[in-house]
């Protein structure tokens, strides 16, 4: 077999087999295939397409390239709910503890932050004392011990599809659905759970614009899924404006707790209880009512407040942070942003806001930068709400001296004096 033969077939618009996939993945990973080539195929790639055989193949080639987890061989059926990425998205702080409250395994390993968007990982070592970098027999003992544990990806996960992101990062082809759910899956399938929850993020904050490529997306990767015997559905959800109130590392470990609380923002507080309530409706096999009522249940009398508690205990975190904020880190200053025009909020650019953050430090643009735990947003007016001139709209914080973060906040909020738009928060689910 040549690349030479496979980019010509795929330039050609002819689809590719198992044996062409494998090969090329193969090589390029053992260096016999060079970079060149590689640009090459994938921008065929993105340029024909790829039918759905074709895309099973390559996830499949990617997730082997490396290290393949073997949850199930060590705690039976998991869990894992995966977010296609969107801006003040804590939902991950919230869910795993509701569900393994409910006594599903969560097993999870989680990213941190790049670019406008957080990752759970840096949320969580906002907590003061929390490790993440748990030792592969502590992770187990933990999750065997109260079921949930949450830690940074170590070893050698889908090497394959780092190499080819890093490439279609510099070659333009990086927006294409087949590349996309491809990338994502093949993580999911290295990481080894056998049930998966997708939330695939529609609208300005999010990788997915508008319904029809996020539905691409979210069915592109549900029969992927299937085809390599997981049990997985995908819900369709808002990211017209960020999540919660509530954006930066420890501002978002707050608002996850007063949500565990039985309290908080209700549209996140919604968006949990549709998600945790499917999967265990999707594990368990019971009616989507009747799991809604276990989610409920477990909000209110406590128990996945305590699981959190439990989590943090285990991964060496202070606990007092539950009933003491205090105790979480915060930034130098705070900045209130006062709206310069009335009428009601009808655009929110999350993308805006998300840079914003990491502007105040919350966030970081190359790996090795430091993150000010502290720094982020409390946004106190969201789409559909009336604002007047003078009003206090958000809040920053920031260890940084003030430049101009407030216009740059003041520029990603649009405001009229109608407002009719229903917001709708869960935009469809994909099963099959
Ligand atoms: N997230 C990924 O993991 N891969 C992509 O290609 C896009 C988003």
């Amino acid at each position: 077999m040549r690349i030479y033969d496979i980019i010509e077939k795929k330039r050609d618009k002819l689809p590719l087999t198992k044996e062409e996939i494998s090969f090329f993945i193969d090589g390029m990973i053992n260096g016999e295939i060079d970079d060149y080539q590689t640009s090459s195929l994938i921008m065929a790639m993105y340029l024909n397409g790829m039918n759905d055989k074709e895309i099973t193949y390559l996830t499949d080639a990617m997730a082997h390239s490396g290290d393949m987890m073997d949850l199930e061989k060590l705690f039976g059926n998991t869990v894992d709910k995966h977010s296609t990425g969107g801006v003040g998205d804590k939902t991950s702080l919230i869910i795993c503890p509701i569900v393994a409250s409910l006594g599903l395994t969560v097993a999870k390993m989680s990213g941190r932050a790049l670019g406008f968007t957080g990752g759970t990982i840096d949320k969580l070592e906002s907590i003061p004392g929390f490790k993440t970098d748990l030792p592969n027999e502590e992770f187990i003992k933990q999750v065997k011990e109260i079921g949930i544990s949450i830690i940074s990806q170590t070893g050698n996960i889908a090497p394959a599809d780092k190499k080819i992101y890093a490439i279609r990062d510099t070659t333009a082809t990086v927006s294409s659905i087949p590349l996309i759910a491809s990338s994502i899956m093949s993580k999911k399938i290295a990481a080894g759970d056998s049930s998966i929850l997708l939330d695939v993020k529609v609208g300005s904050g999010a990788f997915m614009k508008n319904m029809h490529d996020a539905k691409k997306l979210a069915k592109s990767m549900v029969k992927i899924g299937r085809s390599l015997n997981k049990n997985i559905m995908a819900i369709l959800t808002n990211m017209d404006e960020p999540l919660g109130n509530n954006i930066g590392n420890s501002l978002e470990v707050i608002e996850a707790i007063e949500i565990l609380k039985n309290g908080g923002d209700p549209r996140l507080r919604e968006l949990c209880i549709t998600l945790a309530s499917n999967m265990i409706s999707m594990t368990s096999k019971i009616s989507i009512t009747k799991a809604r009522k276990e989610v409920e249940k477990v909000l209110y009398n406590g128990d996945a407040l305590d699981k959190f508690k439990q989590l943090i205990i285990h991964q060496h975190g202070d606990v007092n942070i539950i009933d003491n904020y205090d105790l979480l880190p915060k930034s130098t200053y705070k900045f209130h942003v006062i709206a310069n025009q009335t009428g009601y909020i009808t655009k929110i650019d999350s993308e805006k806001i998300g840079k914003l953050c990491n502007l105040l430090g919350a966030g970081r643009n190359s790996k090795d930068d430091n993150i000010d735990y502290g720094a982020g947003i409390i946004m106190r007016a969201k789409i559909g709400d009336y604002i007047k001139k003078g009003d206090v709209i958000a809040t920053l914080y920031t260890s940084k001296e003030n430049d101009s973060f407030e216009n740059i906040y003041l520029d990603a909020i649009k405001t009229n004096r109608n407002y009719k738009k229903e917001n709708k928060l869960i935009l469809g689910y994909i099963k099959k």
